[in-house]
């Protein structure tokens, strides 16, 4: 197998974290794959290596695309240390990843916090319970925070005289959103 040598580890790792250690073209994440880091236009055609030519691949991404991949420096395990080298970096593309993951986990906490302030504020008495909860978030991975938010200021707005239907309402308001931003 393979293995490029070509940009140093941090280089690498800067642009694993800037794709969130996904692959760009197949989506693919640690641990069923290892990273490289693909060049977008080939060295071999004059491709340059600044970081908007170079992206987050996986194995068989980056070699499917024949001379597309970084060919400058690759060269065949040989030994030991080397294969020693390659599972402590796929253990640390592997934390990366979860780390970036719970980065995520933790944005998206913030932002159904911030909808469940509007809630609460529109609707004295009235809180996200964790089914509620895992409905924002949802959204918010549908949609994004801000109209999340928004659709439930309106609803908040058109039903502050029936509390119980502000919820039903709201998700009304984002699935119909949902569908439209689909066609
Ligand atoms: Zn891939």
């Amino acid at each position: 197998m393979p293995v490029t040598r070509s940009i140093s580890k941090k280089s690498r790792f800067e642009i694993f974290k800037r794709d969130s250690f996904i692959c760009q073209y197949c989506g693919a994440h640690p641990p069923s794959i290892t990273l490289e880091v693909d060049h977008i236009h080939p060295v071999a055609d004059g491709g340059g290596d600044e970081l908007d030519n170079r992206v987050t691949a996986c194995f068989d991404c980056n070699r499917g695309k024949g001379n597309r991949r970084i060919n400058t420096s690759c060269r065949p395990i040989s030994g030991l240390k080397e294969q020693a080298e390659q599972i402590a970096e796929r253990e640390e593309q592997l934390r990366g990843y979860y780390e970036i993951l719970a980065m995520k986990k933790q944005r998206v906490d913030r932002e159904i916090d911030i909808v469940d302030d509007i809630y609460k504020y529109f609707v004295p008495g009235y809180r996200l319970n964790d089914k509620g909860r895992i409905s924002v978030r949802q959204f918010i991975e549908k949609l994004d925070a801000p109209t999340v938010a928004t659709a439930m200021e309106n609803a908040c707005a058109r039903w502050s005289h029936d509390t119980d239907r502000v919820f039903k309402y709201f998700c009304g308001i984002c699935w119909n959103i949902i569908r439209e931003r689909g066609r």
